[in-house]
């Protein structure tokens, strides 16, 4: 089994990531880099970077991911995980996201991941997917993590916690950019 180290402390990020490349050992190590960049990408990056020389010859990536909102400015973005203050505490950002959100009717938002992979030769692969979708008035089902329960993907009328893992999968923003290193990973 081919193996991917993955750069992230987040369990339902390994356990997405697992789903999609069935065939792949996932092996999370948390990188213990701050998150400083402004963008996406910029803190993927970091977060690959940071790991990549532990591992000379593997497969090295980091998952950088969160949740703009146009009505909020694309706020929490890259602040998603502690947008209410403490990192991951999913209650309280959807609560804090539901407040911000009180009487505003634009509720469209998209859901970003970036990926930066770092193949076994050391080169860098870059890709991003978006999700659109909007943010519902209050939260529906128990599936997924983070802001699940409040998003409703574009074309769809129930949220990412009220779908199966694989629907989920199909059409998220790490279905989508996962989608793109495919090719890469098979060869
Ligand atoms: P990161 O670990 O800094 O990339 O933060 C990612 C944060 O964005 C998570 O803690 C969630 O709050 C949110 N997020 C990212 N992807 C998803 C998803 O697929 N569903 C729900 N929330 C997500």
């Amino acid at each position: 089994m081919k193996k991917l180290v993955v750069a992230t402390h987040n369990p339902n990020k390994i356990r997405e990531i697992g789903e999609i490349l069935p065939g792949w050992e996932i092996v999370a190590e948390d990188s213990g880099a701050e998150e400083t960049a402004d963008t996406f990408v910029g803190n993927a990056r970091i977060k690959a970077q940071s790991i990549a020389p532990r591992h000379p010859g593997a497969w090295v990536m980091a998952d950088d991911s969160g949740l703009e909102v146009a009505a909020l400015g694309g706020e929490p973005g890259v602040r998603s995980a502690r947008y209410a203050g403490r990192d991951g505490d999913s209650a309280a950002n959807n609560a804090l996201l539901l407040k911000n959100l009180d009487g505003v009717t634009d509720r469209r938002a998209r859901f970003t991941c970036a990926l930066v992979l770092i193949d076994p030769a050391g080169n860098e692969h870059v890709v991003t997917g978006h999700c659109p979708g909007r943010i519902r008035l209050e939260t529906s089902g128990k599936g997924g993590f983070g802001y699940d329960p409040l998003f409703e993907p574009e074309g769809h009328t129930r949220t990412f916690a009220e779908l199966a893992p694989a629907e989920k999968n199909a059409i998220s923003h790490r279905g989508r950019a996962l989608a793109q290193l495919r090719g890469l990973l098979e060869r």
